[in-house]
């Protein structure tokens, strides 16, 4: 291995990253077709991600897997990812894929009877993609908040507002597929909310139903025109809807086989069961009672098959009217007690999705309080532990080294050979006086003082420590005879002109210095005599000057 080739081997990742575009439209498929595959690939590559530190990559698989969990109805897996991924997203300022993030946690809360949180978030979704001038983007937020305003009451108006807009943006994005989708969407719609008049408003239900079916009729023209059988049986099934809430019950059982036939070639098991259920009740509303009592049992074992609960009481309901149209009271009563059952269980069904949910959110506020505590403690134990190395290294009147600091110094640097370094032992010149003349108090301000001048005075590699009561020693770093004596001089002079008039008052301050410049192998000890030595010289002599030691 050349030393380019070592070099560069240390840089090469323990796994090579995948080509995540690919894997993301891989995942994408998957969500659709074979949802936990899904997520099983989604994780183990997450993880991958992770390792690699990418995030891009991290939010995109988050989301797919998030998409994924919800279709395996995992509510709380899906919202843990979809969140994680929105909040990736939002760091990198990916508007579109916090807008997807926020559609998947929105058709979460949907699924789970949270309509108003489900409003919010994809509203929120909707305000992001309008950012990006993705039309087609925007269309399938449109889409999606559409389907959700379908399912309430007060909303009938907004959800034909949302997809009629939705329609005109996948038009408008050349996307005439999704545009024929969005209409059938909007025949739903129409029929739904004629469903919902029927009971209070007769003439309403039918004017919504007619409008239903003029779209109904549009929509199957477009969708067998682009051969796209799914939605074309979709919109079948809105004109079936819309004949029977006008009334039209001949053009209702027309559209009803030509649905039927349709299906036959192209199955699709929530198709069908829509089918079973429309036939059902076309059927008791032809006064074709066994007929009906057939198909709507066809049509509940293949609910059962395939565990919809949802469609169950759609059915359920339409065999109570059978039974009892036939006379058959005890059936038609064993079946209204069935849907009573069906109906408290599938609201139990929603209340124990919404706690299992809600415990698992406290679960993790839980986990994310105990983490937040520990770094607390953990920060809280670093700063004390920082405090008590402070305090037992520095002198706590004047801030700087201590005795025992300074030792610990002079060790290291008395023990490495390339230093070359001076000690200068520096006393103040009849402290007692200051001490009596102006209070202990200010003996003390003044140290404290004297200790800031050194501390400003020395160099950044110098150490200036306190010695003992007012002697004060200074490690100077790469200093010979000639410039140690210069560099006290200067620390002398600098300490003397000092104004030291705010703490005593016409007084003045002057220091004694005597210097011992490191001699190779020479003990601590020696030298901190030498420079004691040097500076009892200047106390003889009169004080108020420096002498390097001999
Ligand atoms: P010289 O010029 O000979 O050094 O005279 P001096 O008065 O400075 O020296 P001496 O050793 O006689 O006295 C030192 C004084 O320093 C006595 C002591 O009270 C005072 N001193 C020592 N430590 C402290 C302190 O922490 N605070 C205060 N206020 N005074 C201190
Ligand atoms: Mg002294
Ligand atoms: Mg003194």
């Amino acid at each position: 291995m050349s030393v380019t080739d070592a070099a560069h081997a240390t840089f090469v990742h323990p796994v090579d990253a995948p080509d995540w575009d690919a894997l993301v439209d891989e995942l994408e498929l998957l969500q659709e077709s074979d949802a936990p595959a899904c997520v099983e690939r989604g994780r183990e590559h997450l993880d991958l991600a992770r390792l690699h530190g990418d995030e891009h990559a991290e939010m995109r698989l988050s989301c797919c897997v998030a998409f994924a969990h919800h279709a395996l109805a995992q509510d709380a897996d899906a919202l843990r990812a979809a969140g994680r991924a929105q909040q990736l997203a939002h760091e990198l300022g990916d508007l579109v894929w916090e807008s997807r993030a926020l559609v998947c946690q929105g058709l979460v809360h949907h699924e789970i009877g949270d309509v108003e949180g489900a409003i919010d978030e994809l509203d929120r979704a909707l305000g992001l993609r309008r950012r990006t001038d993705d039309d087609a983007g925007t269309a399938s937020v449109l889409n999606s908040l559409g389907t959700v305003y379908m399912g309430m009451a007060h909303f009938a108006p907004q959800a034909a507002q949302v997809l009629a807009e939705a329609r005109r943006l996948w038009l408008a994005a050349d996307d005439p597929d999704h545009a024929s989708m969005a209409l059938t969407n909007l025949a739903k719609a129409y029929v739904v909310t004629s469903g919902r008049l029927a009971a209070t408003n007769p003439r309403g239900a039918v004017a919504a139903a007619r409008h239903a079916l003029g779209i109904a009729r549009q929509s199957v023209d477009e969708a067998d025109a682009a051969g796209l059988a799914r939605t074309g049986i979709d919109a079948r099934l809105a004109v079936v809807g819309a004949h029977m809430h006008v009334g039209d019950l001949e053009a209702a059982g027309q559209a009803l086989e030509g649905t039927g036939t349709m299906l036959r070639t192209f199955p699709s098991a929530r198709q069908q069961l829509q089918h079973h259920g429309l036939r059902g009740r076309w059927l008791v509303r032809t006064g074709r009672l066994d007929e009906a009592v057939l198909a709507l049992c066809d049509g509940l074992d293949l609910c059962a098959e395939l565990d919809r609960p949802g469609e169950r009481i759609e059915l359920l309901s339409t065999l109570v009217d059978a039974h009892e149209g036939r006379g058959d009271l005890p059936s038609a009563l064993a079946t209204l007690r069935e849907l009573h059952e069906l109906t408290l269980q599938q609201g139990d069904a929603i209340a124990d999705r919404r706690a299992l949910l809600l415990s698992s959110r406290l679960e993790v506020e839980r986990a994310e309080r105990a983490a937040d505590a520990e770094r607390t403690r953990a920060r809280a134990l670093e700063e004390h532990n920082a405090r008590l190395e402070h305090e037992a290294t520095h002198d706590v009147l004047t801030g700087l080294p201590n005795r025992r600091a300074l030792d610990v110094a002079l060790a290291r640097w008395s023990g490495d050979p390339s230093r070359r370094f001076a000690c200068a032992l520096l006393d103040i010149d009849h402290f007692k006086r200051v001490n009596d003349e102006f209070s202990h108090q200010v003996g003390d301000q003044v140290l404290a003082r004297l200790g800031e001048v050194l501390h400003d005075v020395i160099r950044a590699s110098d150490v200036a420590a306190r010695y003992g009561g007012e002697e004060f020693a200074i490690l100077l770093d790469g200093l010979t005879d000639v410039n140690a004596a210069d560099a006290c001089e200067r620390i002398r002079r600098v300490i003397v002109s000092h104004r030291w008039d705010d703490l005593m008052p016409g007084g003045n301050l002057t220091v004694s210095v005597g210097v011992a410049v490191h001699r190779p192998d020479e003990t601590v000890g020696s030298m901190l005599t030498r420079a004691d030595e040097a500076l009892y010289h200047v106390k003889r002599n009169g004080r108020d000057a420096v002498q390097v030691a001999l």
